[in-house]
């Protein structure tokens, strides 16, 4: 099968595309035949090896195609299936565990249901798990026109909260209050100032921020006493060590960094979180962005303009050409 195989962490030019072997489902997995790839920021990451994998390894998490083979026979051939938890999407066939695919409506669109779940399942357990999100609050969410960033903001004015976002353009910013914005901002030194005095000197209860280096320490500044600091990711680079005194003399706040892992792993949390994406999305609560699809072979490119800060919304590989 063909595939996009990193057989050395680096830039971009890495993702390579190769002939590789088809893999084989154990008892708890399936095989899936591949139609669409969720590109994801996490995919950087261990392309770049600040998340490791052992080389060679095939990158992307997750997707949407049919079900091509389960070994105890209990998914049938030809079920269209989304799942995000597939270490190995970005090829034409994954393994799949069992338990966490995500039944398709044949009517689905594809673009979105191959990025639906990462981002949705993350926007959703950081606005109803991390800090539950109620009428009033208020929250900033860090690149607000990204995947999550869109995402997050439509969960969070659906609560009732107060959304603050910040972004780098004036397109990023149409879309962020498309989405539901309250107010956006732009990054730079007065941030955190800026969020103080639209909350009257308070401070948010709450920053999900998942850009990091750039703008932890302004996350630290803009959350109220006793307010929560999430940092959910590193777009900009990986924060450094800090001393845990800080939180104190910020004024006795939280400072949680989640992963979709953690916040999925009760029983049933995962496909309570899945439906909650999908029956929004069907509902029309929910809307994705998906502002680029690339062929396969063009992984790279889709890498740089992700990390060029290029795209708004999700963005997609077309492993076969559906979409
Ligand atoms: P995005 O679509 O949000 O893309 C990243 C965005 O980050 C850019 O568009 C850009 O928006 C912003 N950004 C700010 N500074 C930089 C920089 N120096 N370089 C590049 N981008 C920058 O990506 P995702 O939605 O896939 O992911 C968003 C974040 O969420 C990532 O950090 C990712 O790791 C994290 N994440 C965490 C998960 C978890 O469970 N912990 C799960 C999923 C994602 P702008 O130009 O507006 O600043």
């Amino acid at each position: 099968m063909k595939a996009i195989q990193i057989t050395r962490t680096g830039g971009p030019e890495v993702l390579q595309i190769a002939e590789v072997e088809s893999p084989t489902p154990s008892d708890d997995q399936v095989l899936v035949d591949v139609l669409v790839a969720g590109v994801n920021y996490i995919d950087t990451y261990y392309r770049e090896g600040i998340y490791s994998a052992t080389t060679p390894f095939i990158p992307g998490f997750e997707g949407v195609g049919r079900v091509l083979h389960d070994p105890i026979g209990k998914i049938a051939s030809g079920t269209m299936v989304a799942w995000n938890t597939a270490f190995g999407s970005y090829a034409e066939q994954v393994c799949v565990a069992r338990d966490k695919l995500v039944a398709v409506p044949n009517d689905f669109d594809l673009s979105t249901a191959a990025s639906m779940l990462l981002q949705g399942i993350t926007a959703h357990y950081l606005t109803h798990g991390v800090y539950e999100l109620a009428d009033g609050d208020n929250c900033v969410i860090t690149a607000g026109a990204g995947g999550v960033g869109l995402l997050a903001t439509q969960f969070a004015a659906a609560a009732g909260a107060n959304v603050y976002t910040v972004v780098s353009s004036d397109e990023k910013e149409e879309l962020s209050y498309q989405a539901g914005a309250t107010h956006v901002l732009r990054y730079g030194p007065e941030l955190a100032n800026q969020v103080r005095e639209l909350t009257a000197g308070k401070g948010v209860d709450v920053v999900y921020d998942g850009v990091g280096k750039d703008t932890f320490e302004q996350s630290l500044n803009m959350v109220r006493n006793r307010g929560t600091v999430c940092l959910f990711g590193a777009a900009s680079g990986p924060v450094a060590p800090i001393d845990p005194q800080i939180l104190n003399e910020k004024g006795s706040i939280f400072l949680t960094r989640p992963s979709v892992a953690g916040w999925t792993s009760r029983e049933g949390e995962f496909q309570m979180r899945a439906q909650a994406v999908v029956q929004a999305v069907v509902d029309g609560d929910l809307k994705f962005r998906v502002s680029d699809s690339y062929p396969l072979e063009e992984a790279a490119q889709a890498h740089r303009d992700l990390q060029d800060r290029k795209t708004t919304g999700s963005i997609v590989l077309r492993v076969q050409e559906v979409i």
